[in-house]
């Protein structure tokens, strides 16, 4: 039984992990920003597969509500033992001479800056030093990362890039403590967010031109997830796993 936190745990892939990670027995902290009503139905979810669960507004990008949301987490359900870094945002596709300056800070401020704060208070809380038993990371980077994304959004792709690098070092720095760090790369995923991008049938439209031709569904990645959460992954640690059908 684990006790987890997932930022960005309402909806899409964060979601899926969540009610896979109640189907195993654990607790689960599931972090939104403004939904509120997806958060909750998500916590229920949670509870219904088998889990305890309660739903924790914050924003990632805001260092006093992702104290509070962790402080939260811990006083409701226990000490963590696993971190989720999953919160991510899009933008409509434009090549960067089209982007302006607030779409580019708000990018990095929630994909990165956001991510860092999150990643930083898992390592302030996870490990031998805090914690009996150490404890798991799973930060969500994106095939972009490696693609570029060109022509829709390099400001995305730069900032997935930014999770690659934070995964490698984060590892090496914390796996001393008994803390393995890891990230996964989703492909193309059926969720809300390419709606919120402006192309709600992106994934479908180009899952079809991926080696395995489709798009994947978020269970697909939440099962990574909850793998490289919990002690089956024992040994993996510092691993980026693309969860992209072959793209
Ligand atoms: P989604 O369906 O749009 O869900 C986004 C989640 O993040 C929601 O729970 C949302 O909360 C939360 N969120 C957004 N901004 C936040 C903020 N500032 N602070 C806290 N929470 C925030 O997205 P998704 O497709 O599941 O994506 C999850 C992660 O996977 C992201 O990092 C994304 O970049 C990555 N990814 C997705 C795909 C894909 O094809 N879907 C591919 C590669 C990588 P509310 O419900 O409150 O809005």
């Amino acid at each position: 039984m684990k006790t987890i936190l997932i930022t960005g745990g309402s909806r899409g892939i964060g979601r899926s992990a969540a009610v896979l990670a109640g189907a195993r027995g654990w607790s689960v902290a599931v972090n939104y920003v403004g939904n509120e009503a997806a958060a909750e139905a998500t916590a229920d979810a949670v509870r219904g597969a088998g889990g305890r669960a309660i739903a924790v507004r914050g924003d990632v990008s805001v260092e006093a509500d992702v104290l509070a949301m962790f402080d939260a987490a811990e006083r409701e359900l226990g000490k963590l033992d696993g971190v989720v870094v999953n919160a991510g945002i899009v933008a409509p596709p434009r090549k960067l001479a089209e982007m302006d300056a607030a779409r580019l800070r708000r990018m990095f401020e929630i994909n990165v800056l956001g991510a860092y704060f999150c990643a930083r208070e898992a390592a302030r809380r996870l490990g031998r030093a805090h914690h009996r038993s150490g404890g798991a990371v799973v930060l969500i980077s994106s095939m972009a990362a490696q693609l570029g994304a060109p022509f829709e959004y390099v400001d995305y792709a730069g900032s997935k890039g930014a999770i690659d690098t934070l995964t490698v070092g984060l590892s090496k720095e914390l796996g001393p403590e008994g803390v393995r760090v890891n990230a996964i790369r989703p492909g193309l995923i059926e969720t809300e967010i390419h709606a919120s991008g402006g192309t709600p049938d992106r994934a479908t439209r180009l899952g079809v031109t991926t080696p395995l031709g489709r798009s994947g569904q978020p269970d697909e990645v939440g099962e990574a997830i909850v793998w490289l959460l919990s002690d089956a992954a024992s040994y993996v640690s510092g691993t980026i796993v693309n969860v992209s059908g072959g793209r």
